[in-house]
């Protein structure tokens, strides 16, 4: 029988590889752990009306990405393709809103899944961590979500990406413009798919990427030139309060992204080295979504950060994240007493909160030390019978090559006073 292998689009993160992933995804959730967010967590799946309704029943996540499907029970559920309808359905849901002070402010990390067509930057399972701050309206807040996003990819070390900010109007303006922007799209020469979207998300097709549909929108009416009094005052504050706080961005007035929920506030976070996968997150403002999923009118703001995406920018920008070693001391015990012994010391360490790991399946020295190498440890405890008779054990250092007898009763103090 052949060796299983990893469903098409998905892929394992496997160390040393691995620890880059968790470190992308702590550096994200750090700066909005700090800034009032609490961890939420929901399930993988959801009732699939919450993402038809929530997402938008015109988006390509839910006509073609979605992983819908019928349990043996009659539910129709779905993978969930995004955070955001899920965390506000469960804020709602425990009546969040209703317990303190607004916004209640969420973040999540997970995996999310859309049945897309696989390539560099592009998964059917890929990886996500996310902000919600649910029930405000106020461009200090989206000026806030928009900074931690900013500060997590230069935490990390990123230069080359840059923040596309543009605003989609609100329930006021943007009817109005919708329907001058359909009576332009009506007389464009577009496919039968495209036309249909103009009846339903027309602002969806100024996203649209083929180049025979981008040529015939120059002179389509301008979305910042038609937002209401309210949406531009909006707008302009949360530009000033980036610009006060060093933050630069690039209005782009094209910019409106897959999903339908989004109101005013839109933003976009692209990296100049991925190729045609550029985006490594995005978000916005989503005033409306909450009564399209039947809650009280709770305007809101969020984003969310591709994990996947990012790790390749760091890549791509050849950034090397300064990941401690996992392992700080390695024992390699020489002899069956010696491995009794040395086994005690390296739970002790453990017990200490010293990470350490030990040379399994009794290998000789000269293999144990290779193990040892390995591990990136910055000490080898070695030790055989001899210096058991003796004891002591030998502390290697593994950076100089030094080696020296410790006494084996003061080994653990030794290291610890080393490592501090
Ligand atoms: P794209 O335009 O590239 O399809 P999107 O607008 O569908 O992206 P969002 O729904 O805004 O993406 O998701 C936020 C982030 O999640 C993206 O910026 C990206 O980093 C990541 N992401 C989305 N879909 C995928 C995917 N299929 N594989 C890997 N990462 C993804
Ligand atoms: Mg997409």
């Amino acid at each position: 029988m052949s060796v299983f292998q990893a469903p098409r689009g998905t892929y394992d993160l496997l160390p040393p590889d691995s620890a880059t992933y968790l470190a992308v995804r702590e550096a994200i959730a750090a700066p909005l752990r700090n800034s009032g967010y609490g961890y939420v967590e929901t399930p993988g799946f959801e009732n699939v009306e919450l993402f038809a309704r929530g997402v938008g029943e015109s988006t390509d996540i839910v006509t073609k990405e979605m992983y819908a499907f019928e349990t043996k029970g009659g539910d129709r559920l779905a993978l969930r393709p995004e955070g955001t309808a899920s965390v506000l359905r469960a804020a709602l849901e425990a009546s969040l809103h209703k317990q303190g002070v607004l916004p209640v402010k969420l973040w999540y990390s997970g995996s999310y899944y859309r049945y897309e067509k696989p390539q560099k930057g592009r998964y059917r399972h890929f990886s996500q961590v996310g902000a919600e701050a649910i029930g405000a309206e106020d461009p200090a807040l989206d000026a806030e979500l928009i900074i931690l996003a900013d500060q997590a990819y230069r935490s990390l070390g990123l230069r080359q990406f840059r923040i596309l900010l543009n605003s989609l109007g609100d329930k006021e303006c943007r009817p109005v413009y919708r329907e001058k922007l359909q009576e332009f799209l009506r007389g464009l020469d577009l496919d039968e798919d495209t036309r249909r979207r103009v009846e339903i998300n027309p602002l969806r097709v100024l996203d649209d990427k083929r180049p025979e549909v981008q040529r015939q929108l120059t002179g389509a009416p301008s979305l910042r030139e038609s937002l209401c009094e309210a949406c531009r005052a909006y707008h302009q504050e949360v530009r000033e309060l980036l610009t006060e706080e060093g933050v630069s961005f690039t209005d782009d007035e094209k910019l409106v992204r897959g999903l339908d929920y989004y109101t005013r506030t839109t933003f976009e976070f692209v990296h100049d080295g991925l190729g045609s996968q550029s985006a490594v997150g995005g978000g916005g403002r989503y005033d409306g979504l909450s009564e399209m999923i039947g809650g009280p009118a709770l305007p809101s703001v969020g984003w969310a950060l591709g994990v996947d995406r990012t790790v390749l920018a760091l890549e791509a920008e050849g950034v090397r994240l300064d990941l401690p070693a996992p392992t700080s001391v390695f024992a390699v015990p020489l002899g069956e007493q010696a491995r009794r012994v040395l086994f005690g010391v390296v739970t002790q360490l453990r017990r200490k909160g010293v990470a350490a790991d030990f040379a399994y399946g009794g290998r000789g020295l000269k293999g144990a030390m290779k193990v040892a190498n390995r591990s990136g440890a910055r000490y080898a405890i070695v030790a055989g019978e001899r210096d058991l008779a003796e004891g002591i054990v030998q502390l290697k250092d593994m950076e100089s090559g030094e080696q020296s007898p410790v006494p084996l009763s003061a080994v653990v103090t030794e290291i610890e006073a080393r490592l501090s």
